[in-house]
């Protein structure tokens, strides 16, 4: 953190101006004031400042420097994402400050490094930087991008493609899609190997950051999405740097980062499916489960909706005259539970209903929403064909089915072979043995996996809390992280070595 000392002094820099007249002044204290009219014509609209000593500061209100700094360094980095237009906000990009005071994070987060050997053609060199690392981390995270929300998904597009390009020398090329771009890089080769996937939308809503701002402390990095996945997408371009810094080339890899797989991928699946076939191997770098675990095997899931309609009527006067859509739900309910198989794997979850309008008034309307998961193509079709096949109870009302499972189960089969060739990266590499667990939750690896192309997920970083406002990334971990990545992705493009 920086010292009081270190956030004092003027201001060296605005970066745009809020109304247009307003411009900021730092005292000998650190603390940052507004100053209307201090900038004559300044671009518009903006919120943040630079100071002498590179320090970022946003001025919607008066903060003092030196008192958690570094949130502040990228609250204003997200409020600028949020209020520039593209053009402005490519233009401010190169004014993030590349260098963020405190002490040394590698120091604190005791990482021994590597010694000389070469493991999938990595050379174990000091290459790596971790604070390099948190800065991208950092310029991702303060950058919200909601699914849906595709002015917001632009702008995040923008910055990963930002982080291509300033890593590896070249930018990403951004798929336009109605769900917002989806981030694409390729050196370009004709007969790339391994697909790198994920994705830079999150579940969090615009607005996190202002009680969330990227954070640096006790060892973990917390903000919206910086578990699930924006640390992914950084550990893929650390990893693909690491590479080149050892003098190796990054041909044969893609990146396809997609903006919105969080909401059920429907303007990406095509794509992504695509590039998994054209490379023939895809590692996922969703975030890993427990203690760093890959994840080797994924349920299918889909979400099924359940409407009933009756008839309203005066439940006092003449219920008889109505049909009850609650009562019609309730029996629905039961039978929809019935469904599920645990000894299979497969559970079938109402989760959310909803019925009736008042107190004295029988339900017209009812609905209720179904969560499932499967392990298995026959338990899919299984489910399927009896949701499809749900009749009303009552001969009075109407019954409406709709969803499907759309993400088919990964199979462990698909990623058998990658699993044991990480492991025996991470072995040479002297990490420490790998974990491979079956999960749950979906992701873009079950549609890979589904077409038969190896995939393995989880390969993103260590933590805990996906989509939780406790959600944390295990900073002690990263580097190992980009290093068995590194190696892998060596191992999958050149197998001799
Ligand atoms: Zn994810």
């Amino acid at each position: 953190m920086p010292n009081e000392a270190e956030g004092s002094g003027s201001v060296s820099a605005v970066v745009g101006s809020v109304g247009g007249a307003v411009g900021v002044d730092v005292d000998a204290g650190g603390l940052a004031t507004l100053v209307p009219g201090a900038v004559s014509g300044a671009v518009s609209p903006a919120v943040a400042a630079v100071t002498d000593d590179g320090v970022v500061v946003p001025v919607v209100e008066p903060v003092r420097l030196g008192s958690d700094s570094w949130s502040f360094v990228h609250a204003a980095a997200s409020m600028l994402a949020t209020t520039a237009t593209p053009t402005t906000d490519r233009r401010m990009a190169p004014m993030m400050p590349h260098r963020c005071h405190g002490p040394p994070i590698a120091d604190r987060a005791g990482i021994v490094r590597g010694g000389a050997g070469s493991v999938g053609g990595v050379f174990l060199t000091d290459s790596f930087v971790l604070d390099e690392l948190l800065d991208d981390l950092a310029t991702l995270v303060s950058i919200e991008s909601p699914s849906h929300d595709t002015a917001a998904l632009e702008r995040s597009a923008l910055a990963v493609s930002a982080l291509f390009e300033r890593r590896l020398g070249t930018p990403a090329t951004l798929v336009p899609s109605a769900a917002g771009p989806h981030v694409h890089w390729s050196d370009g080769a004709d007969e790339p190997s391994v697909l790198l996937l994920g994705h830079h939308d999150t579940v969090f809503p615009a607005g996190t950051l202002r009680t969330r701002p990227f954070t640096v402390a006790d060892g973990r990095a917390t903000g919206p999405g910086a578990f699930d996945m924006k640390a992914g997408i950084v550990l893929a371009v650390h990893a693909l740097a690491a590479r080149r810094a050892a003098g190796h080339p990054v041909s044969g890899v893609e990146c396809l980062f997609t903006s919105d797989e969080e909401v059920g991928s429907a303007a990406s699946r095509a794509l992504l499916e695509e590039r998994a076939v054209a490379c023939g191997s895809v590692l996922v770098l969703e975030p890993s489960a427990d203690g760093g675990a890959l994840k080797t095997g994924r349920k299918g899931c889909g979400t099924f909706e359940v409407s009933v309609t009756g008839r309203a009527a005066h439940a006092g006067l003449e219920p008889e005259k109505g049909a009850n859509a609650l009562v019609e739900l309730a029996h629905q309910i039961v039978a929809i539970s019935a469904l599920g198989r645990p000894d299979e794997g497969t559970t079938v979850t109402p989760t959310v209903a909803t019925a009736g309008t008042a107190d004295n008034v029988v339900p017209a309307s009812a609905c209720v929403r179904v969560d499932v998961r499967i392990e298995t193509a026959d338990e899919r079709r299984r489910v399927e064909q009896a949701m499809a096949a749900l009749e009303a109870v009552d001969p009075d009302v109407q019954l409406e089915v709709t969803g499907d499972i759309g993400r088919p189960p990964m199979p462990e089969s698909a990623s058998t072979g990658l699993f044991e060739t990480a492991g025996d990266v991470a072995m040479e590499l002297g990490l420490e043995p790998l974990n491979g667990v079956f999960v749950g939750g979906g992701s873009d690896g079950n549609f890979t996996a589904a077409l038969g192309v190896p995939t393995l997920d989880g390969l993103g970083a260590v933590g805990g809390g996906a989509h939780a406002d406790h959600e944390w990334v295990d900073v002690a971990s990263l580097e190992h992280r980009v290093v068995l990545l590194a190696a892998l992705i060596g191992r999958l493009v050149d197998p001799d070595r």
